[in-house]
């Protein structure tokens, strides 16, 4: 067989040939912003020719600090297509976290949403390795940019020709992106995807096993374009020729709600958070949502918002699992042909797991050194590897706890049944370990967030002097709604043995949220830490 690279060349030019015509829409702060892909092709070559005319060599990376917008989409292409890395950063991370990034990943250029200048101001001077700011927005004001010289977006377009030569030959193991996740303590890690994992990904996404995105969808990345690539969909939507509609700066749920109806989105991504603060407005209003699948990944979908997406709105509801370290797509929940007889409860429950893995890619499934058996009850660690799964932390001593073997090793704790589907159990850091066995704390949360008065709910493990540690609930009720820490308890009681049930419940307005929107355990555990539970006092 030949051996063509499995590039973004191949995926840009394939787009830019076949659906020349396909639109890309953005929310902006001013309005809507349309154009199609043939001027967004034309766009991308010369934003690659104006970073040549700056000097950013391939293999260098260019950073970003934006919105999910058409320029950011621009960036997507043109800074990897010139053999440069694209380096998306969480504009939500502390500037100290920022700093860190920017500097380990040594970007050249940093390209910032004019909004969001403000984030450079406390670290302008910590960022020695930045040449160029590049500032977008339609008439950035770019002495505004702490950091200097910074240049207008729409210039550097503006003073080049689109006439640059791409390298369809691209060597497909060429770094094309890199982005940062947490850690539990410390710095965050950096991983990076290789031409040939995206594009391998990116075909994934368009399997009828999995997304089956195809040219008669319009996609809508909620999910932010810092965090793991949006998931992929830009590129897969791309390639394939789906519409696209990105959501702009800060939407609210019921810019989304708006967006989804009016552009005619059939698939729209996002965390179980988003989705929540999507059916609150849905449940005031009765606007119909035009979506063939509301995806749905990042943390655990609890099976009430499956239910209520699914019966109440008439919206299908897909639950997806992955990582940044699997870029991140690794599982796909789907009801195979042969399980649809079952009871609609049965159904769900399955639909609820976080699915079957994606063609592609192996798993294991690990407890002290044994692979478990594949019975839907022994639970072990997830292990993964293929083609789109990182193999290492870029420049990190970390590398050595995840990775074992040409492993990953995920840190979440699954049982996977007879058929494949994997359930995950918890992170390892969050199962709660009462007495010497484990307490799911994702399974308290899915029992909680069924309880009709409950909005959101976590839970998660304090310590205890007899028992290590022991579960303790947070609960955010739902507005006009009332329940009493007794009446959520006894609705527990009803599914869980009597040592699962949390020893105390706490009532809060909000759940704290990581910086993509995931409940933040960690800030409750550091909080709660010698939280006394009422069995001590
Ligand atoms: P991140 O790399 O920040 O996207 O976080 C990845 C982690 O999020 C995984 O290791 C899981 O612990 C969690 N996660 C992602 N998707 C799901 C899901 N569908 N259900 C439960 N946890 C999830």
């Amino acid at each position: 067989m030949l051996q063509t690279p499995l590039n973004l060349f191949s995926l840009f030019d394939y787009s830019q040939r076949i659906y020349p015509k396909k639109w890309i829409v953005t929310r902006t702060s001013t309005g809507m912003h349309r154009y199609q892909y043939r001027d967004f092709g034309r766009r991308v070559r010369q934003l690659s020719a104006g970073l040549q005319q700056l000097g950013l060599q391939p293999g260098e990376r260019a950073g970003t600090l934006a919105w999910n917008d058409y320029r950011h989409l621009e960036i997507y292409f043109g800074v990897p297509l010139m053999g440069s890395v694209l380096h998306t950063i969480n504009l939500r991370l502390s500037a100290d976290h920022i700093r860190y990034i920017v500097n380990h990943a040594e970007d050249r250029v940093l390209f910032v949403d004019a909004g969001l200048l403000p984030l450079l101001e406390p670290i302008k001077d910590q960022l020695p390795q930045v040449r160029y700011i590049v500032v977008m927005g339609d008439h950035p004001d770019v002495t505004k940019s702490p950091i200097q010289p910074a240049i207008a977006y729409e210039d550097l377009l503006n003073q080049s020709t689109p006439d640059i030569i791409y390298d369809p030959n691209l060597a497909e193991d060429n770094v094309l992106g890199m982005c940062y996740t947490s850690a539990t303590t410390g710095n965050p890690k950096g991983v990076q995807y290789s031409h040939r994992g995206i594009y391998l990904h990116s075909m994934a996404a368009g399997l009828a096993n999995t997304l089956a995105l195809s040219e008669s969808d319009t996609v809508m990345p909620i999910v932010p374009m810092f965090h793991v690539n949006a998931w992929g969909l830009p590129f897969s939507s791309v390639w394939f020729g789906a519409n696209l509609v990105l959501p702009g700066p800060a939407p609210t749920p019921k810019d989304l709600v708006e967006l989804m109806a009016n552009e005619g989105v059939t698939v729209a991504a996002g965390v179980p958070t988003v989705w929540l603060g999507v059916s609150r407005i849905l449940e005031a209003e009765a606007t119909r949502l035009p979506l063939r699948m509301a995806l749905c990944g990042g943390s655990a979908a609890p099976p009430a918002l499956i239910r209520t997406f699914e019966d109440a709105f008439g919206v299908p509801f897909a639950h997806a699992y992955g990582m940044t370290e699997t870029s991140p797509l690794a599982s796909f929940s789907r009801l195979k042909s042969g399980l649809q007889d079952l009871s609609a409860d049965d159904r769900l429950a399955i639909r609820a797991t976080q699915g079957l893995l994606i063609p592609g890619l192996e798993l294991r499934l690990v407890r002290d050194g044994e692979e478990m058996p594949w019975d839907g009850a022994s639970a072990g660690e997830l292990w993964l590897r293929g083609p789109w799964v990182a193999d290492e932390y870029y420049r990190d001593d970390r590398t050595r706890d995840s990775f074992q073997d040409g492993w990953l090793k995920t840190g979440d704790v699954a049982t996977i049944d007879e058929e494949g589907y994997i359930r995950l159990v918890d992170r390892t850091k969050d199962l709660v370990k009462s007495g010497g066995e484990w307490i799911s704390s994702v399974d308290l949360e899915n029992a909680l967030m069924a309880y009709p008065a409950i909005f959101e709910a976590s839970v998660v493990g304090v310590p205890h002097p007899k028992w290590d540690e022991r579960p303790l609930a947070f609960v955010v009720l739902k507005e006009g709604k009332s329940a009493t820490k007794e009446e959520i308890l006894a609705h527990l009681s009803k599914n869980f043995a009597k040592w699962w049930i949390p020893d105390d419940v706490i009532f809060l307005d909000e759940i704290p949220k990581t910086s993509v929107g995931k409940f933040l355990k960690r800030a409750l555990r550091d909080q709660y830490h010698e939280y006394l539970m009422p069995s001590q006092e």
